[in-house]
């Protein structure tokens, strides 16, 4: 157990903020994580865990432990003429892991190319792009309770997924550790083009037929299109999540906004946060040293210099100029810390 003290974060959340934690351990195993776990709480030290820093807010120094999950490892755990099951350490990047699914002709996660993290998150707010989510193949998962440090068995009701949602970001919230994710992928690979002009493009890319490849390809192309790099520029990914509004209400703002598109789930319609936000006049908006993506306006961004609290007081301003304007409420998707 190697555990740090005064550690920047700085390297290690995308939004590149620059805060510290009290204490910072990585681990590598169940082991090494219950270790660190036992230490923290004979000394009544909280804990905060962290994947890739893809979704997190850092709005001030964490005082305590922050343990980052390097957990590795990818094993076939069942195989059938249809499927395999794919455990998968939690400290995996999601890109790599969807590389090797695609290389190895395992079809599910193909949509999902490009999404930043690690697998150990993708079920906590139930990843999801282009007409897929994590849910789709999820077999199970295993993580190890914070308070007890005993092991916990997931099946995918337990998991409670809702749209961005999970178990993990409600009654199980801050809770559970995750180790392991187990995902079902199927060897005969049905390919999900629907989405926007995800087939469109597949076929301007010089794509004939879909595959894999073609498809992982395609997705990532229009995601380097239009979504900013982290890498580049501070950001973590939506800010907010869309909107799901009553049938009413939608009728009502679709009657005073025509071009608003909705997009029916079994809770209502779901709209679109950026086409909100972009029409109370904030797409591209710098607010001093952070701002709204140009191409994006869900993404806030920090040019560079920007603090947590510049992120929150800019992400109020938005909610507050759509809820005046169009009586929503956005509610936020990344954690706040
Ligand atoms: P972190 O940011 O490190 O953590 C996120 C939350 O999960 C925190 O609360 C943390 O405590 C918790 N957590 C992390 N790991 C564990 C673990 N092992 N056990 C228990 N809790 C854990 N999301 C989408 O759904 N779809 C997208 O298309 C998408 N695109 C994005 C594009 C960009 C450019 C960016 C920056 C982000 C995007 N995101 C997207 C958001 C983000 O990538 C996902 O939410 C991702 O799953 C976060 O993974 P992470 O490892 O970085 O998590
Ligand atoms: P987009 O294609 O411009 O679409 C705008 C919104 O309309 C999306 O948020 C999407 O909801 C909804 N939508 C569009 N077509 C749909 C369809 N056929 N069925 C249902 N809903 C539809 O969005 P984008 O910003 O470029 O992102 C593309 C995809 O990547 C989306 O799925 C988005 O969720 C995902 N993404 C997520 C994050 C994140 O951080 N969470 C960041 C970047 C991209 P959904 O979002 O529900 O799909």
């Amino acid at each position: 157990m190697q555990i740090q003290e005064d550690f920047s974060l700085r390297q290690l959340n995308t939004f590149g903020l620059d805060q510290c934690a009290r204490f910072f351990s990585e681990v590598y195993s169940t082991e090494d994580l219950t270790e660190v776990l036992r230490w923290c709480d004979e000394r009544a030290i909280p804990v905060w865990v962290l994947g890739g820093g893809s979704n997190v807010l850092l709005t001030s120094d964490l005082e305590g432990m922050v343990i980052k999950i390097g957990i590795k490892g990818r094993e076939v755990v069942e195989e059938t003429e249809d499927h395999v099951l794919v455990r998968v350490g939690a400290g995996e990047n999601w890109h790599e892991f969807v590389m090797f699914a695609v290389a190895k002709g395992w079809g599910g996660v193909e949509n999902l190319s490009l999404i930043p993290g690690t697998v150990g998150a993708a079920p906590i707010q139930n990843i999801g792009a282009y007409g897929v989510e994590v849910k789709d193949v999820f077999h199970s998962l295993e993580a190890i309770d914070k308070k007890t440090t005993s092991l916990v068995f997931f099946d995918s009701k337990g998991c409670a997924f809702g749209y961005r949602d999970s178990y993990f970001k409600g009654q199980g919230k801050n809770r559970y550790v995750i180790c392991y994710v187990t995902f079902k992928l199927s060897k005969s690979p049905v390919y999900n083009l629907t989405y926007g002009n995800v087939e469109d493009m597949l076929h301007e890319l010089g794509y004939v037929e879909p595959s894999l490849t073609a498809v992982s390809e395609t997705i990532s192309f229009i995601r380097r299109q239009k979504l900013p790099d982290p890498s580049r520029i501070g950001n973590a990914g939506s800010f907010f999540k869309n909107p799901v509004v009553s049938l009413a209400q939608y009728q009502s703002l679709k009657d005073n906004h025509p071009t608003l598109q909705g997009f029916p789930t079994k809770d209502g319609m779901k709209i679109a946060a950026a086409w909100l936000i972009e029409h109370c006049g904030w797409k591209g908006k710098r607010w001093g040293t952070v701002g709204v993506h140009d191409r994006q306006p869900l993404v806030l961004v920090n040019y560079g210099q920007g603090r947590g609290q510049d992120i929150v007081n800019l992400s109020q301003a938005i909610a507050k100029a759509v809820m005046e304007k169009f009586g929503v409420p956005l509610e936020v998707e990344v954690n706040f810390w």
